[in-house]
């Protein structure tokens, strides 16, 4: 837990460093060590804070998991890091992903698996798959992850721990290298829901460099220890309509229903009839966004360059051997969509049925507390289980959703399927962060207890 940490000074930290290299052998969390972190002043003076590795980090590499990048050393901080280190907080080090947050399983860095710290065969989950595995494995309290469609919540449901995703403008995105722009917000991952609350209060608020950022203050202490009595909270009967649910995922929900209900909530059943096309349109928006960002990646301002005999070919070669499969089929997928042939057809659709969906979301928000979901339909797959691309795309189906209305969420670790840990999901309503905390912590208590 941060208390635990708070005043470690240099020598502890460059101790601690060690501790985790001789940890991360079997696990591979880590991209880059950070092996003397500097101890700042601050109310968090001297805990270490683990940073996915597309967060931009001043003079520590930054690789995005991607060849294209991994040599690049960024001049500046990410909002997040620069308000972290104000604080207090100490970077220790940046964690791996799934090439430029593409994926959810870890497996499609450019570089390396990670390996999930409760059972070495299985995938920690994505993309922030390091940050969730330093996180569970306690090599660090708490961990920034980034989540476009799920990349926060999935993992932390894979390794038993905390990840929530704030409301879309709630924490600056400056620093974070773009993968879908509408969709894309950091967060943090921790083994407590006050963790997260303590690293939220830090990181959020107004930032100048990120337009899309809220001029809000929130207090995320405040409430978070009151009682749940009374709340009532939607569970979409599509959940149990989706074919890819296994058993010990829907037997875990439903034990999670009760608590809820032991905890004097009020549970119903709701209908959201467009969230079925959740996945597709987040596979049309998402692609289309990144094939845009990632136009910058041609290898003349930074990062790699391949030479060519004239500048196109030079283009083409670096693109071609600095991206991986699937970054580079989302950028075809993306750049389609968003052709002038097809735009109609395929955009400009996905954006009209992004507003439906978000629109249902809204008005079931209106009579609830929360939406509850399971996190993932599945536990965490063996490493090299699952081959195709498409089974991991439908795994997003319960998470996307809060993405695309820009909603807060969190997942909660609770149940089991045999010795692996499953994640529930808290939704809550636009700006509503901090019930969402809340009923975390409510489940948190009960659950221990
Ligand atoms: N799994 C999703 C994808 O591959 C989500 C990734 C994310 O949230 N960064 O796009």
């Amino acid at each position: 837990m941060i208390e635990d940490y708070i005043g470690f000074d240099e020598k502890r930290l460059e101790e601690l460093v060690q501790q985790i290299k001789e940890r991360d052998k079997e696990i591979r969390a880590f991209i880059t060590y950070v092996d003397k972190p500097t101890s700042y002043e601050g109310p968090f003076k001297g805990v270490p804070v683990a940073v996915k590795d597309n967060i931009v980090t001043k003079g520590i590499r930054t690789t995005c998991a991607s060849k294209v990048l991994e040599n690049y050393v960024p001049p500046y901080d990410a909002t997040v890091v620069e308000r972290l280190k104000k604080a207090g907080f100490a970077i220790v080090g940046k964690t791996n992903l799934d090439e430029f947050a593409m994926g959810s399983s870890t497996e499609r860095s450019a570089f390396f698996v990670t390996r999930n710290p409760l059972d070495l065969e299985r995938v920690p989950g994505g993309s922030s798959g390091g940050s969730a595995a330093a996180v569970a494995a306690d090599m660090v309290p708490v961990a920034l992850g980034s989540d476009t469609g799920g990349s926060i919540r999935q993992p932390a449901a894979f390794t038993g721990i905390f990840g929530f995703k704030p409301s879309y403008g709630l924490v600056s995105r400056y620093g974070l290298v773009a993968f879908a722009s509408s969709l894309d917000q950091i967060g943090p991952m921790a083994r407590s829901v006050k963790d997260i609350a303590l690293v939220m209060q830090v990181i959020h608020g107004k930032d100048e460099r990120d337009s899309t950022t809220l001029d809000v203050k929130i207090d995320f202490m405040k409430d978070l220890e009151e009682d749940i009595n009374g709340m009532k909270f939607a569970v979409p009967k599509e959940i149990f309509e989706y074919e890819g649910l296994n058993e010990d995922v829907a037997n875990s929900f439903e034990d999670f229903v009760k608590l809820l209900e032991k905890l004097g909530c009020k549970v119903e059943r709701v209908s959201l009839p467009s969230l079925k096309y959740s996945v597709a349109v987040y596979y049309i928006i998402a692609p289309s966004e990144a094939s845009s960002n990632l136009a910058r990646y041609d290898g003349v301002r930074y990062g790699l360059r391949e030479a060519g005999e004239n500048l196109r070919e030079m283009y083409m070669k670096t693109r071609n051997s600095g991206f991986g499969e699937e970054v580079k089929r989302r950028i075809l997928l993306g750049t389609f969509t968003l052709s002038a042939a097809y735009y109609e057809a395929y955009f400009y659709k996905a954006q009209r049925v992004r507003r439906k969906i978000a629109n249902e979301l809204y008005e079931v928000l209106k009579d609830y507390d929360a939406i509850l979901t399971p996190t993932a339909p599945v536990p965490a797959p063996r490493i090299g289980e699952i081959k195709d691309e498409l089974t991991y795309y439908l795994m997003d189906i319960f998470t996307i959703p809060a993405n695309l209305g820009g909603l807060p969420a969190i997942s909660v670790p609770f149940g089991r399927s045999g010795n692996m840990p499953l994640g529930m999901q808290i939704i809550g309503g636009r700006l509503e962060d901090v019930k969402v905390l809340r009923i975390a912590r409510a489940v948190e208590k009960a659950a221990i207890s």
